[in-house]
């Protein structure tokens, strides 16, 4: 097939930007005519609450999206009426849209970035299927991580499963080659409005099924747009993040998750920051690069060992017996709701459920307190965090609980239990992220607020334990009794002999 004369379609998935966009890249380049597509997939819409806020973040950044692309079409066409409606959008099964509306435009090869999860693997095996059978090609492109799959492999060839090797090997392999922006817009006079017939005013939130009220809030940051903003404003802070990234009081983080998630900003456009400046010994850029690598390593776990979404990395821990019936269920909801009694742990959660942001020092002791003193399967945990982070993403959240619970590939070694006083007092010493999330407590002097059932009577003023704030739900120490002795049986036997 002579791709120089032919038609493209970009399909939109978790890249919803139009610069430094792999896929749109390969297809302006290769095709004369480009047209654009997302579909709301109705598999993933369906089952999520009325008010989810990544539905309307999406929809926020698809107005960003067509925006820049109907933009570019102007530019390119100036002096011709001004168009709008480049981006196709569609509601459905990608499995039937894509290769419908692939023939009816014309198309010869339909464009799309990789995406690791299982689902996508499966629905992308079937759009190419159906698109083979009507002679249409579907060519996918890394673009969501720097290093994918298999490239980052040990020296006998085997993927990593030990993040600091890992980490190395991908530095080592990293060159700024890695990192170069696909430069789209100055490809973009290929891009083309669908025909009439063809075309879809924008939808709106409510057509979708989905709550007209629930907005992006502007510190999420709306499109790339808002992406680009919150960048700006991290970049000041970047030098200084290896030594406020754990307080969560404090505007450490660069809260960039929910735009890397949905590729409203660009994973090689940050990485190129955060690299160039670790070279030049900022110790704040190098911790994030790490956590960028991070990424990266929960990614290739997740495609080296899909295995993962329904199991633990280590398979003796799926022996563990955690408590069920209805007392894990009063414990469960205790936690969702943030009244286990421990501050952290709650304002954490009243974080999260007030957002969708959760701060990472934060995920790490909520996650460790479900399962190391509640004693609860981590994969609750992981569903509900599922279902209200901003920024989930499949790869990390599972990566995250699997570390959490010590069932993961280079996780927290079992025995190690965060104690969530000491946590609090070590990352929240003034007591001031405990006093925004619960309110409540801001009526203690700070350092009574950690644990407040050890407060003297006379200290708690008007604050009734056990009705304004409830008494912790579990005792730490009986708690962490508990735990390894539950965790005994995934202790190997130690070899007779010798
Ligand atoms: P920053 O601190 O500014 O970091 C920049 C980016 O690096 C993040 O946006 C993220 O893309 C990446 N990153 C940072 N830390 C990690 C990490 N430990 N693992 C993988 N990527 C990382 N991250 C998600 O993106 N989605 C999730 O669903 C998710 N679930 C988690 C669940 C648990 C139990 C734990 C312990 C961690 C989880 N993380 C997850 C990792 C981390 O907490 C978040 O990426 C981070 O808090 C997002 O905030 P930020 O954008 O301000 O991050």
């Amino acid at each position: 097939m002579n791709e120089t004369s032919s038609k493209g379609l970009v399909w939109f998935r978790r890249d919803l930007r139009s610069a430094d966009h792999a896929a749109l890249y390969h297809a302006l380049r290769s095709c004369q005519q480009v047209f654009a597509v997302f579909v709301y997939e109705r598999e993933i819409l369906e089952p999520l609450p009325r008010t989810d806020r990544r539905v309307a973040f999406i929809h926020d950044a698809l107005a960003d999206l067509e925006r820049q692309l109907s933009a570019w079409v102007n530019h390119h066409h100036a002096g011709q009426a001004p168009v709008h409606g480049v981006l196709i959008q569609r509601y459905g099964n990608s499995a039937d849209e894509i290769p419908a509306l692939a023939q009816a435009l014309g198309v010869q090869w339909v464009f799309a970035n990789h995406d690791d999860e299982p689902f996508a693997l499966q629905r992308d095996r079937q759009v190419r299927g159906r698109l083979a059978e009507r002679g249409i090609g579907l060519k996918t492109f890394k673009d969501h991580v720097i290093f994918e799959r298999q490239e980052v492999l040990s020296a006998a060839g085997h993927p990593y499963t030990v993040f600091t090797p890992y980490k190395n090997a991908w530095l080592k392999k990293l060159t700024p080659a890695d990192l170069a922006p696909y430069p789209t817009e100055s490809l973009a006079a290929g891009l083309r409005t669908p025909p009439k017939d063809l075309a879809t005013p924008p939808m709106a939130l409510a057509q979708l099924g989905f709550d007209q009220a629930v907005h992006t809030s502007d510190k999420l940051g709306k499109g790339s747009q808002g992406g680009q903003s919150l960048l700006a404003d991290f970049l000041p802070r970047l030098d200084r993040y290896d030594k406020t990234r754990d307080y969560p009081a404090v505007k450490g983080p660069s809260y960039l998750g929910i735009h890397l998630r949905f590729g409203t900003v660009s994973v090689r456009q940050v990485a190129a920051l955060a690299w160039r400046r670790a070279q030049e010994q900022s110790p704040g850029a190098q911790v994030w690069l790490n956590e960028l690598v991070w990424r990266d390593f929960y990614a290739q776990i997740l495609a080296n060992f899909p295995q993962v979404t329904q199991a633990s990395f280590k398979p003796a821990y799926d022996k563990i017996e955690w408590e069920k019936g209805v007392l894990a269920k009063a414990r469960f909801d205790a936690w969702c709701m943030g009244a286990t009694g421990y501050p952290l742990v709650d304002a954490a959660m009243h974080q999260l459920n007030q957002t969708g942001y959760m701060h990472n020092r934060l995920r790490m002791v909520a996650a460790s307190f479900l399962c190391k003193h509640l004693g609860l399967n981590w994969r609750w945990g992981e569903a509900y965090f599922a279902e209200k982070l901003n920024d989930f993403d499949l790869a990390s959240n599972n990566g995250g609980w699997q570390w959490a619970s010590s069932s993961g590939c280079d996780a927290q070694p079992f025995f190690r239990i965060f104690n969530p006083v000491l946590q609090s007092k070590k990352f929240d010493p003034d007591g001031k992220f405990l006093a925004r999330y619960l309110p409540v407590l801001a009526q203690l002097p700070p350092a009574l607020r950690h644990a407040p059932w050890m407060a003297p009577a006379e200290l708690l003023g008007s604050v009734r334990l056990g009705q304004d704030y409830p008494l912790p739900i579990v005792d730490h120490q009986e708690a962490r009794a508990q735990t390894l002795a539950r965790y005994r049986c995934v202790q190997t036997t130690p070899a007779k002999g010798g």
